[in-house]
């Protein structure tokens, strides 16, 4: 049997599945209470032993996370321990116990009533921390049912395929890297947080698979295919053998540590996304040649409050001398409604990704703008490779307005100053924008949701929000031609899809930048491309007319760099 779901992070993985946190929150199980504790002082130590041991898992989970993903990540999980420390969460509990309830019930009761009125409220970035408490109301709730959410995420061996209704960020920075092979769930869609984290650590992994934790049993044998998207259950064995060469073959992929170049010898460049200092750290490892994207949105919002000048450039140096030498480009603080920052208020909005976002929002708040825009001047004049890129540009009065900015915060700055094409506009205007700025980079995420009108992170639109759909391809032709002399790279997940080097090489393009861990599969499909060829056959691609004929007109690129 084959579930389907959403591929969200490539390659292939084998192994016996293993449920997770199987229960959606409305199904705890309320007489789930272990022990003979009967009055209602038992059952306040339960709760609070309960608490105390959920508050110690969150701290570990934290200082691994600090470890192996950097502060940003960390500061996320720690937002958790605030929720425990709460006693607008805390007290209603005690006194449902004290009127005669089970402690998980009145956790789940005070829980689910405090995540409501989040929810509701209007400041994003308090909207979102509903996600948070249930997560701990969940894991105060497991440890009273006696059972322990880290201890089945730790306690695996062999080779695991992980499968959950919903994996939450603290679950996806607690997996045990050594075992999970693998993660599938019910939930989600290719750009919420469990997917970029697996791509980020490398992980296959498909989400959206409906239906899976009803069809399956816990500890029948799966392949997993993280590019197509499925999850075969207890498959004959000559799929399991192959998907074990597969994965196999995969994974020590040698890392090729410098610029590369397709078989008749023209230099493509593979630069690497990211928005920690461990991010870079690791694309460095995975032979990136620089980086062509960091998203300073994750330091905003990883802090408690904004972090000031200094602390920017503070963590900017950081960034740079992590990158060894090699060029950075910061991207300029990219939220709005859909990514809250904490200590900048964003009014609700009707519609936020066509809202007060990016480069709108910023020029809105200038002393935000002016604190960012003096760091990452200071950072340039200290490391000579840094590059300062706008987005969600729509017209060229942003860049004059922004030109204005630096003239007036940071003259004499020294970075070169480039745009995101990710809006329509830009895209259509791109020879004007390409004449006034350094650099130009493709945000092929937001200019895919915004040509096709199909919201990236809606799961029942996936089969619509396409890179590959004809006018998303034509779109890119166009900016490649459009902007000319000027560099133009591809920043969006676009460029690390195994189906898309072959056809961003022939459109023109001559930057990739991939998430780290991609960069050297990448590479290695870069080597084996003749890129006489893979121009050829993209002219083919690009006059396919339906979605179904790009699909048969691919097969010739991904021929070439088989
Ligand atoms: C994009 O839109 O393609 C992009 C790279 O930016 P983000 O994913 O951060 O919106
Ligand atoms: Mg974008």
């Amino acid at each position: 049997m084959i579930v389907t779901g959403v591929p969200v992070s490539g390659g292939t993985a084998v192994g016996r599945l293993v449920v997770v946190g199987a229960h959606v929150p409305a199904d705890v199980d309320v007489d789930d209470r272990p022990g003979s504790a009967s009055t209602v002082e038992d059952l306040i130590a339960l709760l609070v032993a309960a608490v105390d041991t959920s508050r110690a898992e969150i701290t570990a989970i934290a200082a691994e996370a600090r470890e192996r993903l950097g502060d940003e990540s960390a500061a996320i999980i720690e937002l958790q321990l605030l929720v425990l420390d709460d006693p607008e969460w805390w007290n209603p509990i005690l006194d449902q116990v004290r009127s005669g309830s089970e402690p998980s019930a009145a956790v789940w009761s005070v829980t689910s009533a405090v995540a409501e009125v989040l929810g509701s409220l209007e400041d994003p970035y308090l909207r979102e921390r509903a996600a948070d408490v249930l997560d701990v109301g969940q894991r105060v709730a497991d440890r009273l049912a006696g059972r322990s959410r880290r201890g089945a995420l730790r306690g695996l061996s062999g080779d695991v395929v992980l499968a959950a209704y919903e994996l939450s960020p603290t679950d996806t920075l607690d997996l045990d890297l050594d075992v999970v092979r693998g993660i599938v769930t019910e939930t989600g869609a290719r750009t919420s947080h469990a997917a970029i984290l697996a791509r980020q650590l490398g992980i296959p992994a498909v989400v959206g698979a409906t239906g899976l934790l009803e069809a399956v049993a816990a500890g029948s044998l799966v392949v997993l295919d993280g590019d197509a998207g499925t999850c075969e259950i207890n498959p004959e064995q000559h799929v399991v053998d192959r998907a074990r060469t597969k994965a196999a073959g995969a994974a020590p992929r040698a890392v090729i540590d410098h610029p590369v170049t397709t078989r008749d010898g023209l230099k493509i460049r593979v630069l690497a996304n990211a928005s920690s200092v461990a991010d870079v750290e690791r694309a460095v490892a995975y032979g990136a040649d620089g980086i062509g994207l960091y998203r300073t949105e994750f330091l905003f919002m990883g802090s408690p409050e904004l972090p000031d000048e200094d602390a920017q450039a503070e963590h900017y140096a950081a960034v740079a001398e992590a990158a060894c030498g090699r060029p950075v480009t910061f991207r300029t603080l990219d939220v709005g409604g859909d990514k809250p920052v904490p200590g900048l208020h964003v009014e609700a909005e009707e519609n936020p990704f066509l809202g007060v976002r990016g480069i709108r929002l910023t020029l809105a708040n200038r002393p935000v703008f002016d604190a960012q825009l003096r760091a990452l001047a200071r950072t340039a004049a200290a490391y000579p490779g840094v590059s300062v890129m706008i987005p969600m540009v729509s017209g060229l009065e942003e860049l004059d307005e922004v030109r204005e900015v630096l003239r007036e915060v940071a003259p004499g700055s020294t970075f070169r100053l480039g745009a995101m094409v990710e809006v329509p506009s830009a895209a259509l205007l791109v020879d004007e924008f390409a004449r006034e700025v350094d650099f130009l980079s493709v945000g092929t995420n937001d200019l895919t949701a915004y040509l096709l009108a199909a919201d990236r992170g809606n799961l029942h639109l996936q089969h619509l929000y396409s890179e590959f759909h004809p006018a998303v391809l034509r779109a890119l032709d166009q900016i490649r031609r459009g902007a000319a002399d000027t560099p133009v790279s591809i920043c969006g997940e676009l460029a690390g899809d195994p189906r898309a080097s072959g056809l961003l090489i022939g459109l023109g393009y001559r930057r990739l930048s991939v998430s780290g861990p991609l960069v050297p599969a990448v590479k290695d499909r870069v080597r084996r491309l003749d890129s006489g060829a893979a121009t050829a056959a993209t002219d083919t691609v690009l006059r396919a007319r339906r979605h179904r004929d790009v699909e048969a007109a691919l097969q010739v690129l991904l021929d070439l760099q088989a």
